[in-house]
Order: C-alpha cells, then structure tokens, then sequence
C-alpha cells in the first residue's frame, strides 16, 4: 500500500498517468544471460486471426454490444483450448465521472492441480476516445484497439490453444482484464491528473486475489501493446522493482531464441498499467510486455483511429508469443 502511493505520487509528480508516460530510471539494469535455448514454436497467423477477430466486434465498451460478444467469444475459445475452469468476474468500477460501471474479468485456469504456476494477463476493453490522433473531429469516437488490448488478448489466446499441446510442466492461469482504458481523457484534463481512473479492471481483480485452491503464480506476465512492426520492449521500474527475476527471465530468453532487437535490455520509465496493480495488491511479481521506450512513448498509433488490424505485424506477435513459451517451458 505505501509503495503503491509512492509510486503514484512519484507519477503525480512527473506528470505521468496510466498507460501514457516519459522516463524515469529505473535504479539497476538486470544483467542479461546468454546460452543455447530450444526454442518453442507460436503460430502468429492463429494469433493475428484471434486479433482480427475482436476488431470485427467493434469497439469493446463496457456495456456494449460487442463488448457481451467478446466476452462470449473469448470464453468460448478458452474453453475450445481445454481450459479446465473459466470464469467471469462481474464487478462494478467507478469511472472518472464517478459513474459506477459494469466490467467483467475473463479467468481461466490450466492443469489446476500444479503448484509451479505462471499468469499471464492483458486487457480487453478498447479505449472509448481517440483522444491522441490528429483529427480532432473524430477525437471523441472509440478506437478498434487492434494492438492497445486486442494485440495482448490474440498471443495469449494462441498460447492457451497450443497448452494442451506443448509438454508444459507449469500450470497456467490467464486474466483478460476489463476496463483498463477507461481513463479520463486528455481533451478534459489536458493530460494530467486521475491516475485512478485507469486499471479499474485490474484493481477489482487485484484487491480481491486469493490463491486458495490454486497454487499462487510465481511471477506473471502482462502483454500490452505487442503487435506493432516498430515494438519495442524495455523495462518500466515497476517491472524492475518487484520482478527482476522474471524480467532476467523474459529478456534472457528472447535474445538467445534471436529476439534481443525486440526485447532490449533498457530502462523505459514509470508506467501505471494493470501490473502494478498486481505486484501492489495480489503480491505477485509481474513484469509489463509493453511498446514503450523512454526517447519516444508509446507507437504511433497508441490511442489514434490507426490503431487497427491492418498495422498489426505477425513478426513481431511472434517475438513475443515464442519468447513467453519458451519461458514457460522451462519452468
Ligand atoms: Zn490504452
């Protein structure tokens, strides 16, 4: 709780909000390994096709038609993939206009009964502004999200259908986090204020973690971001602080299977996404598989009307969807 306050006074400070900020450092750099690794294969046409398919919902908006058909999609196809439980957690958030909301977090669990356990996250709601494109006449209408939720969603519905397939030891848990890019927009604070007003679908889920039944994860992952052809992944100091040995994990492994061009070694600065929820309240170290570097932000079209399937790279869903399961194997 402290450091959660520091974190969001440090943010507060520096002018930074949920998923929208610039440099800090963190204090060390994880040193890097290198050795052979047998690398596992991912399939990003199956990827890029889960993509493709919540953009053809439309908009993912709390209480929006295609917001139900997502959820009944992406259900669906954990089930499909051998999920041996899938839930919806219905909650109520409090948006920034202090209207209460419905959300939904998609929860499943693979090979439930195993105590060495990874998570993997991501959110999939789609932003309800374009508050950063160009055309100020269209700012205030939602975006297709194909790489800001869609992108994260698509690689971790692949890792799950090729679970049952692949000789995982680890057992796997899987959060699609709702309402992550609710946060007020930046034609009303000009950019400032509200760090609360983001994350409320992972703060919901956070508060309320207990590892009961199912083992607690050893560390988890959260994709944001991870389809576009110029990615780049640093690591943001929240990732840094509370989950080194995973980031050692993560980008050791990427650049021994080929992807250290993707996964650089560097300091980003202080993001507050939907991990910080996790590391702060649920106590599970997790690192943030996020487009973001501290000399230009985030891509291009982060929260524009380009953000849409056709800028979505299959190159770069593979770097990230191999180097996750090749993690996962060797655990
Ligand atoms: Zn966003």
């Amino acid at each position: 709780m402290r450091i959660y306050k520091i974190i969001i006074a440090t943010a507060l400070a520096t002018g930074l909000s949920a998923c929208f900020s610039q440099g800090e450092k963190t204090q060390e750099s994880p040193k890097v390994s290198t050795k052979k690794e047998v690398k596992v294969d991912f399939n990003a046409d199956s990827a890029y096709s889960y993509i493709a398919k919540q953009c053809e919902f439309g908009p993912r908006i709390l209480e929006s038609k295609a917001h139900d058909n997502c959820v009944e999609y992406m259900t669906s196809e954990l089930r499909r993939h051998g999920a041996d439980i899938v839930e919806v957690q219905k909650c109520n958030v409090i948006d920034w206009e202090k209207k209460t909301r419905k959300a939904e977090n998609i929860i499943a669990h693979f090979n439930p009964s195993a105590k060495k356990r990874v998570i993997l996250f991501s959110h999939w709601d789609s932003r309800p502004w374009a508050d950063q494109d160009g055309n100020e006449a269209t700012r205030r209408k939602p975006i297709d999200g194909a790489n800001d939720g869609a992108s994260g969603v698509g690689v971790i519905l692949e890792i799950a259908r090729q679970y049952k397939q692949t000789d995982f030891k680890v057992g796997l848990d899987i959060v699609f986090f709702d309402a992550e890019d609710l946060g007020e927009p930046t034609f009303i604070t000009g950019g400032r204020g509200n760090n609360d007003s983001w994350c409320l679908g992972s703060q919901y889920w956070a508060r309320n973690y207990k590892a009961d039944s199912i083992a607690k994860p050893r560390f988890g992952i959260l994709l944001d971001m991870v389809g576009d052809a110029d990615a780049k992944f640093h690591v943001d100091v929240t990732s840094g602080r509370f989950a080194s040995i995973a980031v050692n994990k993560i980008w050791s492994t990427a650049r021994n299977i080929g992807y250290g061009d993707i996964f650089e070694m560097r300091e980003s600065g202080q993001l507050i996404d939907d991990h910080v929820q996790v590391c702060q309240y649920a106590d599970i170290p997790t690192v943030d598989i996020i487009d973001f570097t501290a000399y230009r932000g985030f891509p291009e079209t982060w929260h524009t009307h380009q953000d849409v399937i056709g800028n979505i790279s299959k190159t770069t869903l593979k770097a990230v969807g191999e180097t996750i399961m090749t993690v996962m194997a060797k655990e």
